[in-house]
Order: C-alpha cells, then structure tokens, then sequence
C-alpha cells in the first residue's frame, strides 16, 4: 500500500543526518560580547540583575579580555562607566574618558581584537538621556556635535568601529562627516539603526547605571509596535553611509530582523539584550530551563532570522560550548 505523503522523517534519522542538512550554524565569529569598563581601581562588581557579567575597572579587565580573547572571541563592545556626570556627558568625549583609555589598553594586547566602541552620551549625563537635554527636551541637533566628538576620541584611541546608539536623526551623517574630516575615513559605522524603546534594557540600565532620571526614551527610540518605522530607519542609515545595521533589542524583533536582510544588502547584527539574558539565567537559576540548550537554541534562532552577526552577553559560555561540541 502506497499512501500519498512525504517522508520528511528521512532526513531527520540520526545525528550524522540531521547535521548535513543543518541550514545554520554558530561560529565563535559571530559573538560579539559586551563589556561594561569602570573608571576606578579594583572594581570587579556583578550586576546583581546580570548574573556572571561584570562592571571591570583597567586594571581587572586584562584579566577578563585574557578569558574572552582564549576562548575564540573575536570582538568586544565597550561600554563606560565614569566616576563623575555632567549634564553635557563629557566623559564620553574626553580623550581620557574610560572607553578610550580601555581602548587603549586592550589594544595594547589584542591588536587583533575588534573592539566597537559604543557612541551615546547616557552613561555619562547627569540626567541619564541620550542628549543634551532642555526644558525636558532631547535636542536632536545639539546632540550629534557631541556624538561626534565622542566617536573621533574614541577612533583616536584606536576604536576599530562606531557604533552610535543614541537614534538621534542625523547621526550617521554627522558621525561620518566628522570621522572623516578627522582622517578616520576607514573606520566603519555600526549603526544601531532599529532601536525599540524596549522594557527589555533595563538590567542594562543596572549595570551602565544609566537609567533617565526623568521621563523615558519614547521620543527617540522606537515604538516596539511599529515595523514599518523600522524600514524607515534602516533606510535613511544606509542612506547616511552606515556600514552595519543593528536591530535591538534581539528576541521579540526576530520578524525586524528578517526584514532588515531581505530588504537591505549590508550586514545586519542583532542585539540579544540584558533582560533578554536576565530571563534565561534567572529561569536556569531556578532549574526551570536547561540553559544550555536554550541559549544555543536562541542563537541559532537569531542566525536563522537573518542575523550575521550576534552581540550577546552569552558569548563566553556559547563559545565554551561550540568549543565542546
Ligand atoms: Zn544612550
């Protein structure tokens, strides 16, 4: 008796199978793993809301870099925590601000190392907001001169890429007009070009000490509702010269993510964010989930929606496990 149907079954019936008709893989290439550096001595704090990640002052963050740099990881992101705020965020833009001084130190040691230099002003301002702020306000156009200025001290400390943050309008245009004038012409822009106002940051905001001392950042992220904002946005970052587009955060903008590939020819990078990771590592905490599986599993997930390249604070442990496997 011969029944109509396909056997998809054939191609799933062992190990040896499954893994040659395995449409993506992971590759320790493709993690990026963030860093949070701290100005300060002998500050090696978790984030209580971010289990096993760290905030690193200099002088510990060798010593985490030796780890990340040992297991196959080719690209960190840095993120600065200075000592002092002010309302215009000076420490971002200072040349001895401490993502360049950090720049610096890693590059010292890992010339090859591909460090991204997170570009926003919210973890040095006073009132926490992506800007300079008036009348409650976040200016748009005052912002980029300080934007840029942060970009150019960091490409001066020896940043191999840009990547701003603050979805201010205007920014790649202004970041790559000023980058260029200051003789940084090859250095590429990471765009966070989809960038949701997402509930999903807020441990982030834990461990960048960085949450808006007023009001939210609906004015300049994106409504996490909206898609076809996202199209506009990735256009005008194109449009403006960025070399990479961000979606952000990860996991409940897989169909963004998708659409960003489709429609765009430049790499596209995803953002598996704090809360995202909080969630797993509570639920593993609890016993709850097999982390493990699940963190390979959404990995992949982020492959197969179109991402090329992943920045998660998972990268440390997915890198162990590629490396078991
Ligand atoms: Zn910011």
């Amino acid at each position: 008796m011969s029944l109509a149907f396909n056997r998809h079954r054939r191609l799933r019936q062992s190990t040896a199978m499954r893994s040659m008709v395995r449409e993506n893989h992971l590759h320790v290439e493709d993690f990026v793993y963030p860093l949070f550096v701290a100005e300060g001595e002998n500050i090696r704090k978790e984030i209580s809301s971010m289990p096993n990640v760290f905030q690193l002052s200099l002088d510990h963050l060798l010593e985490e870099m030796e780890e990340v740099v040992s297991l196959g990881i080719k690209s960190v992101l840095l993120f600065g925590i200075p000592l002092e705020k002010d309302e215009c965020g000076h420490g971002a833009f200072h040349d001895h601000g401490i993502v360049q001084e950090a720049t610096r130190l890693i590059k010292e040691h890992y010339p090859e190392l591909v460090i991204i230099a997170d570009t926003c002003l919210c973890e040095y301002t006073s009132h926490g907001h992506c800007g300079i702020v008036e009348n409650g306000k976040v200016l748009n156009d005052p912002s980029l001169k300080l934007l840029v200025d942060t970009a150019v001290s960091q490409a001066k400390a020896g940043a191999d890429i840009i990547a701003p943050s603050n979805m201010m309008d205007g920014f790649v245009t202004a970041i790559r007009a000023g980058l260029d004038e200051a003789g940084f012409e090859d250095t590429p822009i990471m765009s966070y070009a989809v960038k949701y106002s997402s509930a999903f940051y807020g441990p982030f905001r834990d461990a960048a000490e960085s949450t808006p001392q007023f009001g939210d950042r609906k004015t300049y992220q994106m409504d996490p509702a909206n898609r076809l904002e996202a199209f506009r946005e990735a256009e005008s970052d194109v449009a403006e010269g960025a070399d990479f587009l961000i979606v952000k955060p990860g996991m409940p903008y897989l169909d963004i993510v998708r659409d960003v590939k489709n429609h765009f020819t430049l790499p596209v990078v995803i953002y598996n964010v704090s809360g995202e990771y909080s969630m797993v590592k509570a639920a593993a905490q609890n016993g709850w989930i097999d982390e493990k599986s699940v963190v390979m599993e959404m990995l992949v997930g982020m492959k197969r929606a179109g991402a090329d390249i992943i920045i998660t604070y998972h990268a440390k442990d997915a890198a162990k496990w590629l490396k078991e496997n």
